[in-house]
């Protein structure tokens, strides 16, 4: 049989696993600001993408003797300092703020600690800032 290891230390509860896993085997539960994360320990499915897709290589994916238990990961969700909901994990947000500082070239990263659409709302409200002097008759 195939095991399916994950890393506890690696893995930073990003959900990519379990939005890619055709068979639904990777269970994803968000509630009282908490993800729960349960992987099934053995997946003999002729398919590897949860280990293609893990960002820090949390995965492994190979032949075992005896079948490994299924394990659950949980992780502490931040809360948008706007809207106050619960909305990713802050060791996820932790290990991916400077590859993201890198990559948008340094400085601070002032809609880091927003949700998504609280982000939308404050990169638009940037964009017809910077657009008015153009609109101002
Ligand atoms: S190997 Fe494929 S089917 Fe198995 S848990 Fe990973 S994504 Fe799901
Ligand atoms: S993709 Fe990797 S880091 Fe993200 S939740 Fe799955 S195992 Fe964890």
């Amino acid at each position: 049989m195939r095991g399916l290891i994950v890393n506890p230390d690696l893995c930073f509860g990003c959900r990519a696993c379990s939005s890619v896993c055709p068979a639904h085997l990777i269970a994803l539960r968000d509630e009282d600001g908490r993800r729960f994360l349960r992987f099934p320990g053995v997946c003999d499915e002729d398919c590897s993408r949860c280990q293609e897709v893990c960002p820090p290589g949390a995965i492994t994916l190979e032949e075992v003797a005896g079948a490994p238990e299924a394990v659950e990961l949980e992780f502490v969700l931040r809360r948008c300092t706007v809207c106050g909901r619960a909305f990713a994990p802050e060791k996820a947000l932790e290990a991916l703020r400077p590859r993201v500082r890198e990559a948008v070239g340094g400085g601070e990263l002032p809609w880091w600690d927003l949700c998504p659409s609280c982000r939308r709302g404050v990169l638009a409200g940037s964009v017809a800032q910077a657009a008015s002097p153009l609109a101002a008759g």
